[in-house]
C-alpha cells in the first residue's frame, strides 16, 4: 500500500509493503551521498539492504538506547556530513526505531538549514507513529524533545517485515500507540482489536493506523490544535515515565496506564482486555504524590489543572481540564 501523506509542497509517500527494504532505491533518490543513520540494536542487515542501493553510502550507528539520543550523538552526525563534504543536494536515512528517526532526522533538518530526510522505521512503534509526523528532536538537560524541528520526511519506507527480530515488549509498547489511535479516532479499528489478534494481521493493522496519524497530522501539522489528541495517555504516561524511570518502564507500557486513568469508567473494561491482549499492564504501583509532582511540570498545568485528552465513547475524543487533585483520585481508583 503507498498511502500520500498531502502536505503541500511538503507532501510525501509512505510505502508500507512486506519485504520492501529490497525497494530503497525505488521509492528514494539514493543516486548521492548517503549518510545512513542506525543504532546498534537494529540487526545490520537491514542497514546493508539500504546501503547496497545507494551509490556513495556512509553508515553511522550510534549505541542503541534513549539516553543516546543526545547532543553528543548529533554532532557525530554532522561532523560526518561536513567531514565527507556532503552538500545540500545530499541526504540522510535513518534506518531504526523512534529514537534513531527522531535524532537523524533534526540532523537532516538542520544540516545546511535542512537536507533531505527519508525514514525506514524498524519498530511498530516509529512505524505507526514517530516516523510520519515530521516531529525530530534530541532529549537534553535531562529533557526529552526539548531541542528539535518540524522537518517532513521526502518519503518513508514501512517494511512489517522487520519486526520478526524485535522483541515482544518494544511490539507491545508500539501497540499502545495504535490503541490510542483507534480509542479516540477509529471505532472500526478497536474493535478489530478486540476480536483479533494483531500480530497475525500486522499489516493491516499498521496501515489502519497510519491512515489515522495522516489524517490528524494533514489537517494540524504543527500540533496547534487537533494533533494533541494523539496525547492520549500522554500526560499520565509520561509522568509515570518519569518517576519510574525512563528504562523501567517502557513508554508505551506508561501509556496504556495513563490511558486506563482517562477513559470513561463503563469502557474501562474494555479498554483493559485490549491492553492485556497486547502485553501491555493494567496496574502499576506507584507513588501518586511523585507522580502529581512531576505532572506539574507539564505545561498544559494552569490553575492547579490539566488539559487532558478523555474519551467517553470508543472512537471520540474531548478535551477536558482537570484539577490535578482530582487526577490523583482517579489514579488511586484505577491503578
Ligand atoms: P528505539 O528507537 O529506542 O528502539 C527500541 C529498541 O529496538 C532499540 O534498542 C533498537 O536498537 C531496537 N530495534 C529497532 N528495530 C529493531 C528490529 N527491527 N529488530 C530488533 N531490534 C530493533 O525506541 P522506539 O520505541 O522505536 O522509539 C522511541 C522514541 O521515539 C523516543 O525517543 C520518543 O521520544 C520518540 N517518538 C517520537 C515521536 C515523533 O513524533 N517524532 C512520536 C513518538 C515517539
Ligand atoms: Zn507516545
Amino acid at each position: 500500500m503507498i498511502l500520500s501523506m498531502d502536505l503541500g509542497p511538503e507532501s510525501y509517500n509512505i510505502v508500507v509493503e512486506r519485504g520492501a527494504l529490497t525497494q530503497a532505491g525505488e521509492h528514494f533518490n539514493l543516486d548521492r551521498k548517503v549518510l545512513i543513520v542506525t543504532d546498534s540494536g537494529v540487526p545490520a542487515e537491514y542497514t546493508q539492504k539500504i546501503a547496497s542501493q545507494c551509490q556513495n553510502p556512509y553508515i553511522e550507528t550510534f549505541l542503541q538506547g534513549e539516553e543516546h539520543k543526545n547532543m553528543q550523538v548529533y554532532q557525530t552526525l554532522l561532523k560526518r556530513m561536513v567531514h565527507e563534504g556532503f552538500s545540500r543536494s545530499d541526504c540522510v536515512v535513518a534506518v531504526g526505531g523512534g529514537v534513531c528517526g527522531d535524532m537523524a532526522g533534526f540532523a537532516a533538518a538542520s544540516y545546511m538549514r535542512g537536507i533531505d530526510f527519508y525514514n525506514v522505521p524498524t519498530t511498530l512503534l516509529s512505524q505507526v507513529d514517530s516516523s510520519i509526523g515530521g516531529k525530530v528532536a534530541i532529549d537534553f538537560e535531562g529533557y526529552k524533545n526539548v531541542v528539535g524541528a518540524f522537518h517532513q520526511p521526502k518519503g518513508v519506507l514501512i517494511d512489517p517485515d522487520v519486526l520478526q527480530t524485535l522483541p515482544k515488549r518494544q511490539i507491545a509498547s508500539g501497540m499502545a500507540e495504535v490503541i490510542k489511535m483507534s480509542a479516540t479516532c477509529d471505532a472500526e479499528l478497536f474493535a478489530f482489536l478486540e476480536e483479533n489478534d494483531p500480530m497475525q494481521h500486522i499489516e493491516a493493522v499498521i496501515e489502519g493506523a497510519l491512515k489515522i496519524k495522516k489524517n490528524v497530522v494533514e489537517q494540524d501539522p504543527k500540533e496547534k490544535g487537533l494533533r494533541r489528541v494523539l496525547n492520549f495517555g500522554h500526560s499520565v504516561g509520561h509522568a509515570i515515565e518519569s518517576v519510574a524511570g525512563f528504562s523501567a518502564l517502557y513508554h508505551g507500557e506508561c501509556v496504556a496506564l495513563g490511558m486506563l486513568v482517562l477513559v470513561a469508567p463503563e469502557l474501562r473494561a474494555r479498554l483493559k482486555r485490549v491492553l492485556d491482549k497486547a502485553g501491555l499492564p493494567t496496574e502499576y504501583t506507584y507513588d501518586s504524590a511523585r507522580v502529581i509532582e512531576a505532572m506539574k511540570m507539564d505545561k498544559k498545568v494552569s490553575d492547579g489543572a490539566l488539559t487532558v485528552v478523555t474519551v467517553r465513547a470508543i472512537g471520540s475524543f474531548d478535551f477536558e481540564k482537570i484539577p490535578l487533585n482530582e487526577l490523583e483520585n482517579k489514579m488511586k481508583e484505577v491503578l
